[in-house]
């Protein structure tokens, strides 16, 4: 780990995720009206396919998820291209795949806890000590044995790389 690569994290307005199932499309929006409109919600469609260039694209329903705050599913809007039948979701920014608690919360719980040695109240103490246990392997699995910088700047870092810091998935 060469110091020199770490970079503050830019705020990016669409992400492309290919790794195995379908692809993510992270888009910027305000989870409120996306929870007030549902299937109504007017979500972008993107030019073309991110796996093989097609600007054919059709839509192929929609898939519940949940997130903090709200007790109730949402739907998440999917593509599909018929041309390499690659599956596109569309989700919002400011989470990751499969966690319902926004990213700057997950960071915020592992600053909290590395830096001041408690969790951030309001939220579960079990579910904050997964994010720090899944952060700490993959520093090990990814970043060397002598990573020196911090939970926080390997949060960034991993981010920046374009991995959810805390999935427990190696
Ligand atoms: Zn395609």
């Amino acid at each position: 780990m060469v110091m020199g690569t770490y970079r503050p994290l830019k705020r990016r307005t669409m992400q492309w995720f290919s790794k195995d199932g379908p692809m993510v499309i992270f888009f910027p929006l305000i989870l409120k009206q996306l929870f007030h409109l549902g299937r109504l919600y007017p979500w972008p469609k993107p030019e073309h396919c991110p796996r093989c260039g097609s600007h054919r694209l059709w839509g192929h329903g929609f898939v519940t998820a949940y997130f903090d705050g709200f007790d109730q599913p949402f739907f998440l809007k999917r593509y599909r291209c018929p041309n390499c039948r690659c599956v596109l979701r569309l989700r919002p920014s400011g989470y990751f795949k499969r966690f319902q608690s926004p990213v700057a919360t997950i960071r915020c719980s592992i600053a909290q806890k590395t830096k001041a040695g408690h969790w951030l109240p309001g939220l579960s103490r079990s579910r904050q000590c997964h994010w720090l246990r899944s952060l700490c392997k993959r520093i090990k699995a990814y970043l060397t044995d002598t990573w020196n910088l911090g939970a926080v700047a390997a949060f960034d870092y991993l981010l920046m790389k374009g991995q959810t810091p805390v999935s427990r998935a190696i």
